[in-house]
């Protein structure tokens, strides 16, 4: 590496300082007027950032909680989800969906991914819901991706599955202008600070319009209270705090701006990158919108050109390397996801977040072209 070089800045797959530095004294002032209210988890931030999330979602219930895992079980465990209980999602995920519905001792059933989008295959659904009894889905609106809601309804309904989605990726995608995490019975999200909508910490929301569910979910976060002191069943404490709520309330009304930048970025990518060294999702339909939370690329030769990057000075990310049903926690053997596993071998992610400027993803672009992939 030249001198030169040293003076080149990384570009990373997602970065949240750079969010923080683009609205520092608004953020800074959110801090500060929780620190001097004295109210620090539960209080008005929370309650305003719960009102002002159900409004961009068309009206309905949030419920703040301690983070996306969280937010998912509570959620399932709300729509009725039990111990035994078979829930079906994907394996090309974080493992905490899976987590989320081991907490509960319901157990996980793998349904394969559509092989272009690398969301759940609608058709895998209908065909593992005919096999064996399902209780519940979990689809994965993976890379902000929204799965085919409309076919997974029809299928939910045929079998009577509940619907909680996970949106953690997904924040403001649509679909036939409708947001995910409206279709189901309910929907968790993440606040993670590298997700669309980011904290500064750990938090998370469960979404629903149904309020006996919100209620449960409520009763779910605070040690089972009903009222004050009073438990109603067993709970736990899952509560969301006032500085990461006050900060979210901050980044809350530009996240449809963010969401429309990441797509132009995704646009420029898909104009400018090279389709005979990599290939990625193409452009969606019409009545999609996705959230862009990852622009992913596919090859076989993935770490030759992970490598190459890093030596031009881009961080890309690999969602996910390890099927869950490969991964010692949730290990399945005997099953085999050719498209799923294939998915985790060959994806990677090229830095996307809104901040990036056009010539910053020309960068990458040329990188990417400048690749060799080994034969
Ligand atoms: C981030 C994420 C989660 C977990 O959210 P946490 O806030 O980290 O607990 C769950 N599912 C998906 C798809 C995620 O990306």
């Amino acid at each position: 590496m030249s001198s030169d070089d040293a003076l080149i800045p990384w570009l990373l797959s997602a970065d949240p300082g750079a969010r923080f530095r683009a609205q520092a004294a608004a953020v800074e002032a959110a801090v500060l007027r929780v620190l001097r209210s004295g109210h620090y988890v539960l209080g008005p931030e929370v309650a305003a950032f719960e009102a002002e999330w159900a409004a961009c979602q068309g009206g309905g219930h949030t419920i703040g909680v301690a983070n996306g895992t969280e937010a998912l079980e509570l959620a399932l465990r709300a729509a009725g989800v039990r111990p035994g209980d078979r829930v079906a999602t994907v394996a090309n995920t974080v493992t905490a969906t899976v987590t989320a519905i081991a907490e509960i001792g319901a157990v996980p059933v793998f349904v394969e991914i559509d092989p272009v989008t690398m969301v759940m295959d609608v058709a895998a659904l209908a065909e593992t819901a005919r096999r064996q009894p399902l209780q519940a889905v979990v689809p994965v609106h993976l890379y902000g991706q929204p799965v085919d809601l409309p076919a997974l309804l029809a299928i939910a309904d045929t079998h009577g599955l509940v619907v909680v989605e996970d949106c953690a990726q997904a924040h403001g995608a649509r679909l036939a202008g409708r947001p995910v995490g409206t279709w189901g019975v309910g929907a968790a999200f993440s606040f993670y600070p590298t997700k669309n909508l980011g904290a500064i910490g750990d938090a998370g929301a469960v979404f629903t319009r149904d309020a006996a569910m919100a209620a449960r979910v409520r009763e779910l976060r605070q040690y089972g209270w009903r009222e004050r002191y009073v438990a109603d069943g067993p709970g736990r404490n899952s509560r969301l705090d006032e500085l990461q709520a006050a900060i979210l309330r901050v980044y809350l009304p530009g996240l449809d701006a963010a969401n429309t930048r990441r797509r132009d970025l995704a646009a420029r990518y898909r104009a400018g990158l090279d389709g005979t060294k990599v290939a990625w999702v193409a452009a969606p339909g019409p009545d999609v919108t996705p959230a862009c939370h990852q622009f992913v690329v596919r090859t076989p030769a993935r770490e030759s050109l992970r490598q190459h990057l890093e030596q031009h000075r881009v961080r890309a990310g690999v969602l996910y390397p390890v099927p869950v049903h490969r991964q010692p926690a949730f290990a399945q053997p005997a099953l085999t996801l050719p498209h799923t596993e294939r998915a985790c071998a060959e994806v990677l992610s090229l830095p996307i977040h809104p901040e990036l400027t056009d010539a910053e993803i020309d960068r990458v672009i040329a990188a990417v072209n400048a690749w060799n992939p080994p034969l």
